[in-house]
């Protein structure tokens, strides 16, 4: 027999007597070696980072989805009616501070964007990915991550 158990929005099958806790802790393996598989993976859990804590599930937010690459999560203060959040699991100060290196990182990144995009039915809507990269340009938190706004007309610049 199969349970269908929901965490964060998503959905996955538990087969008979594993516990929720045993299915997370495999899960979690799991992840890491498809991470470092792909070259998403590396860069330490920071403590101090308020995205590293939501990412290991030591703070609080609403996830839209978490795969083994990034999260997605609402904006606790949103600017538009659809205001969240993609962050690599892989802790990058900022966009100046990624290298060849994560590559992989970058591209998850992207295709995390479209996912949120594709799950949330952006894509008539529109939408508009923001990166701010340093305190001048409004950066706040210090670990990597690109802003997807939607369900409302934006003037450019
Ligand atoms: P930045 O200013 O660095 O480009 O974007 C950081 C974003 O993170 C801001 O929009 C801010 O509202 C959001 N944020 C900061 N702390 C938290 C938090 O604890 N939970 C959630 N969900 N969003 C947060
Ligand atoms: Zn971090």
């Amino acid at each position: 027999m199969v349970f269908l158990e929901e965490a964060h929005g998503q959905t996955r099958n538990l087969s008979q007597n594993e516990t929720q806790e045993e299915a997370t802790k495999k899960e979690g393996k799991g992840k890491e070696k498809v991470a470092k598989a792909q070259g998403t993976g590396g860069g330490k859990m920071r403590e101090d980072c308020i995205f590293c804590r939501i990412i290991e599930h030591k703070a609080p937010a609403k996830f839209i989805f978490e795969d083994e690459d990034c999260v997605a999560f609402w904006d606790i203060h949103p600017i538009a009616p659809v205001h969240c959040l993609v962050v690599p699991r892989k802790h990058i100060e900022s966009l100046a501070d990624a290298d060849l290196s994560d590559k992989a990182v970058l591209g998850a990144l992207m295709l995390g964007i479209r996912r949120v995009a594709m799950e949330l039915q952006l894509v008539d809507k529109g939408f508009r990915t923001i990166i701010n990269t340093g305190r001048l340009a409004g950066q706040s938190v210090f670990h990597l991550h690109c802003h997807v706004i939607s369900g409302k007309r934006f003037s450019w610049p």
